[in-house]
């Protein structure tokens, strides 16, 4: 069974979200990459000027690091695992 005030209210909002998009000339903006707020298009790097999104921002920069140098390191092995009884082949 289908709520039709849910569907009447649902397209009110989206009705009111395209002409607020409309009407006020929308700026190019990003968003905050931790709490989606409007930022202006020369933040760098993407987040707000709360705090806590600036420290979200750097331990998650912090992790990808670490988890890229991690993959470094597995394909490294991974690599030598393979260049390694070919290079002793060749020598052999
Ligand atoms: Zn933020």
């Amino acid at each position: 069974m289908v709520d039709a005030n849910k569907i009447k209210n649902a397209v009110k909002k989206s009705g009111q979200f395209i002409s607020s998009v409309g009407s006020g000339k929308m700026q190019p903006h990003k968003h905050c990459r931790i709490c989606h707020s409007p930022i202006s298009l020369a933040s760098e790097p993407r987040v707000c000027k709360e705090t806590s999104c600036i420290e979200k921002n750097q331990q998650d920069e912090k992790n990808q690091r670490s988890v890229r140098i991690w993959m470094f390191v597995f394909f490294g092995i991974f690599a030598a695992s393979f260049l390694v009884p070919t290079a002793f082949r060749l020598l052999g």
